[in-house]
Formats: C-alpha cells, structure tokens, sequence
C-alpha cells in the first residue's frame, strides 16, 4: 500500500528552481531511500515535502488525502516527522526536555510515559543521560536523540535526512543497526544518505535523483548492482 505519493513535484528557493518534476512513492512499512550527488535535491525534497518551502506545482497526498500545500504543523499532526540534517537539537536543555519537545500532538503527549519508555529502550544510552544538557553529548549521542525526538511523536512517516553525517565508523554502524530495527518494528522511512552503499544495504526501494528530478528508481539491491550507480556512488 502507498502512504505518501508525491507526483510531479516543482519547487525552489527565490526565483531558483531546484526540483524539476519529481515523482515517487513510499510504501507503508517499507525503508525507501533517495540518493544522489550534493546538490542534487534531496534536502530541498524533504523541506518541500514537509511544507517548510512551499511547492510550486505538483501534488503531495498521504494515506490518500491531498495535503500538497498544508503548513508544516499540520503535516507533524498527521504524521509526518523530520530529523532534520544537523540534528537541531535544543543544546541548552537536557535530554529528557528535548524528548518532550518531541510529543508535537495530542496523541503523543498522552502517551508520552510509554513513548519515552519505548525510546529509552532503543537507546539506553540516552536514559543514561537523560538529565544532561544535549549540547554536551557526543555526536552519536546527539543523533539518536535527534532520532528519539522524532519518536516521541509517533511518526506514521519518518523523514531522515543525512543521519550519519559526522559520524565515526562504528557509529554509523549503531546508526544503520537503529534504523534496522526501527525497519523490522514495521515504521515507514524516507532516509537520505550520502553514504550510498549503506543506505542501499537497508532499504527496500531507492531514487537516484539528479538535477531536481528522478534520474533511476528500482529496488535497492537492483539499483546497487546498477553500473552507473557503482561508478558514480559506489566507487566501483
Ligand atoms: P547535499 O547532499 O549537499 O545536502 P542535496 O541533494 O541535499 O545535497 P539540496 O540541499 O537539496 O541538495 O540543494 C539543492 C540545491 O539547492 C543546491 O544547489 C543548493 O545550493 C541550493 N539551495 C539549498 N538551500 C538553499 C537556500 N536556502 N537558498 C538558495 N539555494 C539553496
């Protein structure tokens, strides 16, 4: 079943187009992934997706309603749930208060006792740390908390955009075994990553995005036996 379906998609900044007639689809409980060179519109999509610029033409619809041009906090109410790239924490306050911060709608502020237990589980580490400041914790640390705040609202979709950026080795590692998990609990995610070869390894679906559009779409074991795909992504 489709959840979200964006369809021919246009948008920009200013006068300065950046999406070019974008189109593509996430399945419910699936892990699709977009990829593609910097600069090539993977950040702007998510933005525009999410409402926070707005799209010029083109149609967005969730669980089959047309919410194209519905502001940002109504697409969070229904659902729809950013991490955004560079995380956007609230460094001044503690891990615990960030997590609140999360519960964006009704719903999830009354079920924030079982919610905060549900991602104190997926991270112990944070329930460690849960009255320290998030400005002082590592940046692995700081990226799950980034993840556990998008949690908080019961995403029906969850947008990751570049999770992995700054990350060592091995917490890219714990990252993508996040993710996994977060896969196998049935959670649909859009997941944007620079690193390609992980990013195929995990997903179900994958778009190679180019200039603002849709460059080649498949399943992501086929895009990453894909020859263009290995020489301009996968250093092969
Ligand atoms: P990266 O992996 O480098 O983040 P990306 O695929 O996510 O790349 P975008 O961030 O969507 O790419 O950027 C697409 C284009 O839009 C780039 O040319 C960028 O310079 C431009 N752009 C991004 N943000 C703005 C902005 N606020 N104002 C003007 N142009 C912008």
């Amino acid at each position: 079943m489709t959840l979200l379906e964006v369809r021919d998609l246009t948008s920009g900044y200013g006068e300065v187009q950046i999406l070019w007639g974008l189109s593509f689809r996430l399945e419910a409980g699936r892990l699709t992934t977009l990829i593609g060179a910097n600069g090539s519109g993977k950040t702007t999509t998510l933005r525009a997706v999410m409402g926070l610029i707005r799209p010029w033409r083109g149609a967005i619809f969730f669980d089959g309603q047309d919410i194209t041009l519905l502001p940002p906090h109504r697409k969070a109410a229904m659902g729809l749930i950013l991490v955004p790239e560079g995380r956007q924490l609230f460094t001044d306050m503690t891990v615990q208060e960030n997590l609140e911060m999360g519960a964006v709608t009704g719903r999830a502020r009354a079920r924030f006792r079982q919610n905060l237990d549900y991602v104190f589980d997926l991270f112990p580490r944070l329930k460690e740390r849960r009255h320290q400041k998030a400005g002082t914790l590592s940046g692995g640390e700081q990226q799950m908390l980034a993840i556990a705040r998008a949690l908080m609202a019961e995403p029906r979709v969850l947008f990751l955009d570049e999770p992995s950026l700054g990350l060592s080795p091995l917490l890219v590692l714990n990252l993508f075994e996040v993710i996994r998990r977060l896969k196998a609990q049935g959670l649909t995610m859009l997941l944007v990553e620079q690193n390609v070869h992980l990013a195929l390894a995990v997903s179900d679906y994958a778009y190679v995005l180019s200039g603002g559009r849709v460059e080649l779409e498949g399943p992501a074991r086929q895009i990453a036996r894909d020859d263009r795909v290995r020489q301009a992504y996968l250093g092969l």
